[in-house]
């Protein structure tokens, strides 16, 4: 290695760690240093740390860092001497020469995959068997530009078409086996998996044919064939356009989701280049942690028919759970964005993204008109929605949601919340999540409202203080969370850096990070009637505790004073609905 010791240096001085970072994760300036969220885990708030003056990276969340090496490697998937090639390569470093040695397995598919891709592209472009793929692409009204940028392609309606051009160009038929362009043949030999099919190239960020989408042309199915899945190709990872896409995206911030190749080519004919589609498959968590690097919004477009817009709902609690904003815009019924755009023009698609909705009230909305009666709609959408917020993670989206979801309701924001812990405590459990019983979600619930409330409104930090409100909270990191606050004054900026700093640990600092960096739960008209909660909340158990000790104590005359008392109060119109903590 110590051959390119001198190219590895020469590219840790002219590339700086921040500007290629930034190309893949979207980087903010914090301090004397840039945040981001982590490619490498699922995170809602930004613990990917790049510092420009030690040019190195480090994860808060996942504890991943190093240098650009490091990163190239760990992002990319590759070994050291392909980061080195790579990085050598985009920054035009030379290296010294070496016989590469035998390529690796992934090497020789990227290879084939290049061949194959010419080969159709030749059939389409130049050969009279692509006659009837030309047909198809005209019609959709596809032009040469954009056929030559994708290296869009035929695949004759032969069974060895490929094979022989292969064959030609001496390439192993294990090697096209391995990369899926081949299948054998039960008695002996192989045959071309694409047949008859308009070509779709699927590139990588690197610009590197990684697989394959074929579309038949008539009726017959599959509609779509793909490459099956290779050392290269990971359906549910890569997404179609990305490669020409993300540079835009990163500038608007929002990235759209279509369905189909030829909507995102329709889209880009039209000067709309940012647009992505799935491979055929639903998206996965994995397709929106990489989006997440370079949109702050998702807009997922619609086939609105009930299979399209089913289909695309299962993304919600994924949007939801990776905190990343999704919309959801409709096309007219029998359109796609592909037909949309060809007949009604960019200006017409572009106004329909300016009126898409949150995906969360789309649903929801989509529910209350599937039912009949009303109290029969509410019903149905809280069966629906409650196992969307029981798969939040996030404490603080979770409280977000039922309060949009009662505003939708029209129903207390605490009878939601009671009916949905009601729920989760009977429902079916999930065997990888062990659910808490309600009384310690609601007050897990409870805990995580007051630190939230200080961190966003730091003017009731006076009347907190007066609270018991150690009552409330058991966890002993959001005790000390709180103390710190009450004791050092809750303001912003620097002395919330300061206390996070003093937090005596690491787990207590990665909670109070993300408590700093979640939306506020409460608005300023609303604070009051939270701390008039609070202290509800309180007064009830201690009045509830005071019973346990009288009684335990033998003290039966305090004891049924105490539940007079009581009684009284309960007599009392009540402020609070959530019925599961009564005394
Ligand atoms: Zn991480």
């Amino acid at each position: 290695m110590d051959l390119y010791q001198s190219a590895k240096e020469e590219i840790k001085r002219t590339v700086d760690i921040v500007e290629l970072i930034g190309q893949f994760v979207q980087l903010k300036r914090s301090g004397q240093s840039y945040l981001g969220l982590c490619p490498f885990h699922s995170e809602k708030t930004p613990s990917f740390t790049v510092s420009p003056s030690r040019q190195m990276f480090h994860c808060f969340g996942c504890k991943k860092g190093g240098d650009l090496f490091a990163f190239w490697m760990a992002y990319h998937q590759v070994s050291f001497p392909q980061a080195l090639k790579d990085l050598a390569e985009k920054y035009h470093v030379s290296l010294p020469e070496k016989d590469p040695g035998p390529p690796g397995i992934k090497d020789s598919i990227l290879r084939v995959n290049e061949a194959a891709a010419d080969f159709f592209h030749h059939i389409l472009t130049k050969s009279g068997k692509g006659k009837a793929g030309r047909h198809y692409l005209e019609q959709r009204s596809i032009p040469g530009e954009i056929i030559s940028e994708f290296k869009l392609g035929y695949a004759p309606d032969e069974w060895d078409g490929l094979a022989r051009a292969l064959r030609e160009k001496k390439i192993s038929p294990e090697t096209a086996l391995q990369a899926g362009l081949l299948i054998p043949r039960k008695t002996d030999g192989h045959y071309d998996r694409f047949r008859n099919r308009v070509m779709f190239p699927i590139f990588d960020m690197r610009s590197r044919i990684v697989g394959f989408g074929g579309r038949v042309l008539d009726d017959s199915l599959p509609k779509y064939l793909n490459t099956p899945e290779t050392p290269v190709f990971q359906k549910g990872e890569l997404l179609y356009g990305l490669h020409v896409a993300y540079s835009r995206i990163r500038e608007s911030g929002r990235v759209v989701i279509v369905e189909g190749y030829t909507d995102v080519l329709a889209l880009i004919k039209h000067g709309f280049r940012g647009a992505v589609a799935t491979l055929g498959t639903a998206l996965t968590r994995d397709h929106i942690r990489k989006l997440k690097g370079y949109a702050r919004e998702a807009v997922v477009v619609f086939d609105p028919d009930a299979a399209g817009t089913a289909a695309a709902m299962k993304s919600l609690p994924l949007f939801l759970d990776e905190g990343m904003p999704a919309r959801v815009l409709s096309l007219p019924e029998g359109d796609d964005p592909d037909t949309f755009v060809n007949h009604r023009g960019l200006e017409a698609f572009q106004a329909l993204l300016e009126r898409s909705v949150p995906m969360f009230d789309f649903f929801i909305e989509r529910k209350m008109t599937d039912g009949e009666k009303d109290i029969e709609r509410q019903v149905k959408v809280l069966e629906d929605i409650f196992p969307v917020l029981a798969e939040l993670k996030n404490h603080v989206q979770r409280a977000l949601y039922v309060k949009r979801l009662a505003e939708k309701l029209q129903v207390t924001e605490k009878a939601l919340a009671a009916e949905f812990q009601k729920w989760a405590a009977k429902g079916p459990r999930v065997p990888d999540r062990p659910r808490t019983s309600e009384k310690k979600e609601a007050k897990r619930m409870d805990e995580v409202y007051l630190l939230n409330l200080l961190l966003h409104h730091p003017a009731a930090a006076g009347r907190i203080r007066d609270l018991d409100w150690k009552t409330l909270v058991s966890d002993p990191g959001i005790t000390e969370m709180v103390a710190c606050l009450l004791d050092k004054g809750a303001g912003q900026g620097t002395a919330q850096e300061e206390i996070l700093a003093g937090l005596s640990s690491e787990e207590t600092q990665q909670a109070f990070r993300e408590a700093m960096l979640s939306p506020s739960i409460f608005t300023e008209e609303e604070v009051d009637r939270a701390l008039r909660d609070f202290g509800e909340k309180i007064l009830r158990i201690k009045i509830q505790d005071s019973v346990a000790q009288a009684r335990v104590r033998g003290d039966f005359e305090t004891y049924h004073r105490i539940l007079k008392l009581k009684k009284e109060r309960e007599v009392q119109p009540r402020i609070n609905g959530n019925s599961q903590e009564g005394i």
